[in-house]
């Protein structure tokens, strides 16, 4: 490699973050985003904010689903430059639009940005993201939001997280007051109190008014029964708050939490700064070959995500690969690693919008949109030089499932070709009844939302209406040691068996309790809320 290229590449990398925010609907997750694009100078903005807006305009497509429900299928990537850093954002949709695209984005992630509402702490859909990120060992940073309205007290939060995700935290900084009563945050490191000041609606980057900890007129300031409060509680987290330990916030195991009020542009610049000085740059991943360090000077990535929907016409798909290592370059032809072929990458886009961009260069922990006539798959390598795969992006156990009928027999073919695409595409998982009798497939999802996009992609680009049967179930587990290691359990009660899409075994429950005590019963059979990856 020449020196100049691993020169450019160790810059690059120097210079890179990479996040994806986590929060339940409502939490401030649009907020909080178009906030810190302000900081950028918000090169490009796909995804929640300008996107979202945009596709509700967008026509002739199944995203006609999206417009009439004003709701975002799909995540994208906001990629904006802030001092001499170069940030890009995992868009992960929201509630609603809870699908597997949301988990299988946090695979493209190298830190998570866990955002909560200050009055309500954890909510379902940010313990769901948790786990993924968990599994990932991500380093997560936690944004308790909208300080400035009545909430719970931070040593309150600051425990629940303790308790229920198992993360040790560290206060970066700390509220003073909350609701009716905020008047800033303490700043740990610099010991600086950010004063909070109600009447700016920062549209631009906020000027906070700072003050040493120290400053007397900070007691003048603050009501005196608050500033007593202030002081006993800055004692109480300076005793029990543990040191900074940045192996374990990058392990995953720390995290640093930050409070503020993205409505009021309010703590977000500190996050950033400290996120910046924090936050993991791009990673090594794991493949075939061992770990692959992003400065390789030989360019890989993987495919995380397809997108299927820009022009129905043509079956118009891009693939959203995430940059490992290497340098991107436009017209580069690369190994595709399952098909053994070469690609020619010659239209590759920078995020996507309604304005799709060329870009001509990317650099690890980037990513980039490739056309994909049919060709990617999820969890697919691309690579330039000696062979690699990376490992590959897990499925996640499903909580919804239902059979999908077809009641019009003269349509069989297009529905089982469409069934099949939209399979491949990763829009759904598809599996079988055990019993041979019962044909048709079952959806299995972990959002509402994916079940409504095959339906309606079933009948708008396969001309095929169809039905749902909806099932009882909402747990999967697959079954290590597949068929075999069932067998020798014999029979098991309160659970049916399903075949997933290789033909493997996996237990379906009602609930939770139905396959804990299964679990008591049979403590010999090793059951996995992740299928294993297949090759
Ligand atoms: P998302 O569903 O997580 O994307 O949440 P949004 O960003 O759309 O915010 C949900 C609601 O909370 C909106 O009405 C926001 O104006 C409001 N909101 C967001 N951040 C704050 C905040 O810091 N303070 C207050 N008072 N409201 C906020």
């Amino acid at each position: 490699m020449t020196t100049e290229l691993l020169a450019e590449l160790i810059d690059a990398v120097e210079c890179r973050r990479n996040f994806a925010i986590i929060s339940h609907p409502d939490a401030g997750k649009t907020t909080l985003t178009e906030k810190l694009l302000l900081y950028g100078g918000a090169i490009h903005e796909a995804g929640s904010v300008k996107a979202r807006r945009d596709q509700r305009n967008a026509t002739s497509d199944w995203m006609e689903m999206e417009k009439q429900r004003g709701i975002s299928i799909t995540s994208t990537v906001l990629q904006f430059s802030y001092k001499d850093f170069m940030i890009n954002l995992l868009d992960t949709p929201g509630h609603q639009d809870f699908s597997e695209d949301t988990y299988r984005t946090l695979a493209a992630a190298d830190n998570a940005v866990m955002l909560i509402d200050a009055a309500k702490g954890l909510e379902p859909q940010t313990r769901k993201l948790f786990e993924v990120c968990k599994l990932r060992g991500l380093p997560i940073f936690t944004f308790a939001n909208k300080m400035d309205r009545p909430c719970r007290s931070p040593l309150d939060l600051m425990d629940e997280i303790e308790q229920e995700l198992g993360l040790q935290v560290y206060l970066v900084n700390y509220p003073i007051g909350g609701g009716d009563r905020f008047k800033g945050v303490f700043d740990r490191a610099t010991r600086q109190v950010h004063l909070f000041e109600r009447s700016i609606h920062g549209s631009k980057a906020a000027k906070d008014n700072i003050i040493d900890v120290d400053d007397p007129r900070l007691e003048a300031l603050l009501e005196p029964d608050l500033y007593a409060e202030f002081c006993e509680e800055l004692e109480l987290v300076e005793g029990v708050c543990p040191a900074l330990d940045l192996e374990a916030v990058h392990a995953g195991k720390m995290t640093p939490m930050f409070f503020g009020s993205a409505m009021t542009n309010f703590g977000v610049e500190l996050f950033l700064n400290s996120f910046l000085d924090y936050g993991l740059k791009p990673t090594p991943h794991n493949s075939s070959q061992g770990e692959i360090a992003p400065t390789h000077p030989e360019f890989s990535g993987f495919v995380f995500k397809l997108q299927a929907n820009m022009d129905p016409r043509h079956r118009d798909r891009v693939a959203f690969v995430r940059v490992c290592s290497g340098k991107f370059e436009k017209d580069m032809a690369v190994s595709h690693a399952r098909t053994g072929k070469t690609v020619r990458l010659s239209r590759p886009q920078k995020l996507f919008a309604q304005d799709r961009e060329v870009i001509d260069i990317a650099y690890p922990g980037d990513v980039i949109g490739l056309n994909n006539p049919g060709m990617f798959a999820i969890g697919d390598t691309i690579y330039l030089g000696s062979k690699l795969e990376y490992e590959g992006i897990p499925c996640f156990s499903p909580e919804l499932f239902a059979f999908l009928r077809n009641p019009n027999p003269s349509k069989f073919k297009q529905f089982n070709k469409g069934v099949s695409e939209l399979q491949e595409e990763g829009a759904v998982q598809i599996m079988y009844s055990a019993d041979e009798a019962k044909r048709d497939p079952i959806l299995a999802a972990v959002g509402q939302l994916q079940m409504e996009v095959v339906q309606f992609r079933l009948q708008n680009e396969y001309g095929v209406e169809t039905q749902l049967d909806w099932l009882p179930y909402t747990v999967a587990r697959w079954v290590d040691g597949g068929w075999e290691a069932l067998d020798k359990v014999g029979r098991i009660f309160n659970t049916v068996v399903v075949k997933d899409m290789w033909g493997r075994p996996v237990l379906l429950f009602k609930n939770i309790w139905n396959f804990q005590q299964l679990q008591g019963d049979h403590p010999e059979l090793e059951l996995s809320a992740i299928a294993p990856l297949t090759t």
